[in-house]
């Protein structure tokens, strides 16, 4: 998604898919202890078999590990309940650049000093290996879906923003624009932008949040169009093919960019961002995922196709320039969940100000040879020098 991943030549490309035990799952603490290489599926599958669940659930649970969600400070689809990964780890264990295993984390909470957890969730490698996590499991239980046509995206953000801030939490909240909308209800779709709810947990509540939630809705004049299109969406929400499809086409590109804003500024950033996107892309397909009580993420796909591949990878370049310059012109986080990679790297120091000479010194820190990840999250050219000011 940000190129994150990717090795410069000459260093050590580290593979952790051997550290794939599943070490203890404690249903009275409710915790799960596994080392970071485990894959998604294969906890959930393990976790499911017990009664239980993370309920943390990124559209690539099949392809991506536990230590990759903590390292790039992931979200998952039942985040609106449940929260970010930064909600789910209770304690890490990382190796560090000089060779000291530390383990962080005081559950079931701690007022010993600054939150180190934080440190290592979302730093992409650079400040040392996740080589275990306890993550927070819960009881496994149905989600109850719905669908609705919304009249315009201002009503559905806005009937989400009184949900978050009333202290319902629906597991699910997808808002999608009409553009996306079009694709998710084929074969016979709709004009207008949708919602799709889902409400999980205790069967009471969750039913008590399923009615407040509809009254909402039913006051903006939304259409219940019942459960069939989120439960289509339900089955096949690890699917990618559309546009992986795509993605093979010689000149194909397809681009998936998340970021943030708090609500003030939610609507009109978003049409700005579409705007900045349309000429350069054959379709541009939009969606609210993420829901906070004082904002929400807005996901944006720009896809189309063009004669070669070199043309395709130059007009991805001007995508990310124009998104992340129009993300910061409207005050919005440039990332909500897929983290920094290359790709965000030259408009970090611009979103976190002094928060990057922080950055930079406690990467000078902990890691002065620049052994891990060189290049992630820290520019490559101040790397190993100690920040003016600081
Ligand atoms: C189809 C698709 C759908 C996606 N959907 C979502 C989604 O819904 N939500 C979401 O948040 N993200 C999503 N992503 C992005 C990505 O899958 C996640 O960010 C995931 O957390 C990355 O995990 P990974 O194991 O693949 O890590 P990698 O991609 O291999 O690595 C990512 C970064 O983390 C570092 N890293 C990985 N493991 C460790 C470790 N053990 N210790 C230290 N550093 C480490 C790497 O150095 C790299 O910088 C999606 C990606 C794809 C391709």
């Amino acid at each position: 998604m940000t190129g994150s991943p990717l090795p410069s030549a000459g260093f050590v490309l580290l593979d952790t898919r051997s550290l794939n035990r599943i070490v203890d799952i404690d249903a009275v603490d409710g915790l799960v202890h596994v080392q970071a290489g485990v894959l998604g599926s294969d906890l959930e599958e393990a976790l499911q078999a017990e009664g239980l669940t993370t309920w943390f659930s990124p559209q690539s649970l099949d392809r991506s590990t536990v230590g990759g969600w903590v390292a790039t400070r992931a979200s998952g689809q039942f985040s609106s309940r449940w929260g970010g990964i930064e909600d789910a780890v209770v304690c890490l264990t990382v190796v560090l650049a000089n060779g000291a295993i530390v383990r962080v984390g005081t559950p079931p909470r701690g007022a010993v000093g600054p939150d180190l957890r934080s440190l290592f969730i979302g730093s992409e490698g650079a400040l040392g290996v996740i080589t275990e996590v306890t993550l927070r499991v819960y009881p496994l239980s149905p989600v109850a879906l719905s669908t609705f046509a919304l009249k315009d995206i201002p009503s559905g953000l806005e009937v989400i923003r009184r949900l978050m801030q009333s202290g319902v939490s629906p597991a699910l909240l997808r808002l999608y624009d009409k553009d996306e909308a079009y694709h998710l209800q084929a074969p016979s779709p709709g004009s207008a932008p949708i919602l799709i709810a889902g409400f999980a947990g205790q069967e009471e509540i969750a039913a008590a949040e399923q009615r407040v939630a509809r009254r909402l809705l039913v006051d903006a004049e939304a259409e219940d169009l019942g459960p069939d299109a989120a439960e289509a969406w339900f089955k096949n929400r690890y699917d990618f093919s559309r546009l992986e499809a795509l993605l093979d086409k010689p000149g194909g590109y397809a681009e998936t960019i998340e970021v943030a804003f708090g609500w003030r500024r939610a609507h009109g950033s978003y049409l700005e961002l579409k705007e900045a996107l349309r000429p350069r892309s054959d379709e541009v397909l939009g969606h609210f995922s993420h829901a906070y009580s004082d904002g929400i993420s807005c996901y944006l796909i720009a896809t189309g196709e063009l004669d070669t591949d070199p043309a395709a990878l130059e007009r991805l370049e001007q995508i990310w320039r124009v998104t992340m310059e129009t993300a910061l012109a409207c005050g919005a986080v440039i990332s909500h969940h897929h983290g920094v990679g290359t790709a965000r790297l030259p408009y970090l120091a611009r979103q976190l100000g002094g928060g990057y000479d922080i950055l930079t010194t406690l990467k000078h820190a902990l890691d002065p040879r620049q052994l891990c990840h060189p290049g992630s999250l820290v520019d490559p050219e101040g790397q190993g020098k100690p920040p003016c000011g600081l």
